[in-house]
């Protein structure tokens, strides 16, 4: 079958069958079908339902590791397609199903050219990324114990680059991703009777400005990052000053020394807060995923083999940075690599991740397996090759 049918072909399959994370049963199923129809030697539950594939191309060379994400999410699908989700309450809005086709696909490319190829080609197909589970998981299920790469790609598409291109950015690209939930504790009464309380709504007010003056002024400006409250909660009636109010919010930082800054300020903003009502203040801060870093080496032999076997394709390397959280990040401090971006946008159609309209552009697969094709050339190509990789 030729390559782009291939592409559509898989593609259309796991759009129709989205799986939850964690769920991730049938499309496990059929990615491993797939890597043993291709002759790849493949393990399965790997840190719940990961895939992984392995190619020996024989002689020396690198290990090569392409990683692509597997969930769908929890959306009722609008798009109208002919390969609409079968699964009600289910869709791929991220597009992780077009990521499994292209890296299908590129593992068919290097299947099929075998002959002129060597070192191992490792694929990985990650499950529970939405959930910031899947990566963590398959590390711990000793993914890399065996077999460690020398290099991973992973890839995403990405609908704010246009379609066609590539993105590849060096450096920060997605941010620490974490969560925290305060409480205020007073003492509650009567609201005609404040003197006779210790207020947690006005030790919450508090804590809010606090919390964001501090941010503003005692972390550094030219660093990306940010703090949002998204949930407060407290009190039963107009007259009653309540005992406790909860507050919940996101930390959002690229570099692990900010990121402890903030919680040090989170405290000092709370802490002020209860003291200045006479209350106290209980803080859980949950460290999320870490930043994804793009490896400023990898990125030039990536742009290096972009330029010279596609130089068709247009290659976007700034402006791409978000404080998204992505966890492949876990790999990526083990293993040097990047998260590549491809391009997903269009006009004149819905251009949001996680939205019920979603759909990747044909041409994005396209776009996608003709990089990760190129990246097998480049590090597993007999003639090619880094320098150092020779025996
Ligand atoms: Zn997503
Ligand atoms: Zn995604």
């Amino acid at each position: 079958m030729e390559i782009k049918l291939y592409l559509q072909r898989v593609y259309e399959e796991l759009h129709a069958h989205p799986e939850l994370s964690l769920e991730e049963v049938w499309t496990a199923g059929f990615v491993a079908d797939e890597l043993r129809g291709m002759g790849f030697s493949v393990s399965t539950q790997v840190g719940g339902h990961g895939v992984v594939g392995l190619l020996d191309l024989g002689g020396a060379g690198l290990t090569l590791a392409l990683r692509c994400d597997m969930d769908a999410l929890p959306i009722t699908e609008e798009t109208g397609a002919d390969f609409a989700s079968r699964n009600p309450g289910a869709m791929h809005a991220c597009g992780h199903d077009s990521h499994m086709a292209m890296v299908l696909a590129a593992c068919r490319y290097a299947a099929e050219n075998r002959g002129r190829l060597r070192g191992k080609l490792l694929a990985i197909f990650q499950p529970a990324e939405e959930v910031g589970a899947g990566a963590k998981a398959m590390l711990e299920a000793g993914l890399f114990r065996q077999q460690k790469p020398d290099r991973l790609v992973a890839i995403h598409n990405l609908p704010g680059l246009a379609t066609g291109m590539l993105g590849l950015q060096s450096g920060p690209l997605t941010a620490y991703t974490d969560r925290f939930k305060v409480t205020f504790c007073g003492v509650g009464g009567h609201g005609a009777i404040p003197h006779k309380t210790k207020d947690p709504i006005a030790m919450a007010t508090a804590g809010v400005q606090n919390a964001l003056a501090l941010t503003h002024r005692r972390r550094d400006p030219s660093l990306p990052g940010v703090l949002s409250f998204g949930v407060i909660q407290g009190g039963t009636s107009f007259n009653i000053i309540p005992e406790r109010v909860t507050l919940e919010g996101t930390v959002r930082t690229v570099q692990a020394d900010d990121r402890e800054l903030m919680i040090r300020l989170l405290h000092q903003a709370f802490q002020a807060a209860a003291d200045l009502h006479g209350g106290s203040y209980q803080l859980e801060y949950t460290r999320g995923v870490p930043a994804v870093v793009n490896n400023a080496g990898v990125v030039q032999e990536l742009s290096g083999f972009f330029a010279s076997q596609i130089p068709e394709v247009p290659v976007a390397s700034e402006g791409l940075a978000s404080l998204i959280g992505e966890d492949v990040s876990y790999f990526l401090q083990e293993v040097p690599g990047v998260l590549l971006y491809i391009g997903s946008g269009r006009e004149g159609a819905v251009n949001e991740l996680h939205n019920p309209r979603f759909l990747v552009p044909r041409e994005t697969l396209i776009t996608g397996y003709k990089a990760l094709a190129s990246v097998i050339e480049g590090y597993l190509s007999k003639e090619g090759g880094l320098p150092g990789q020779e025996e």
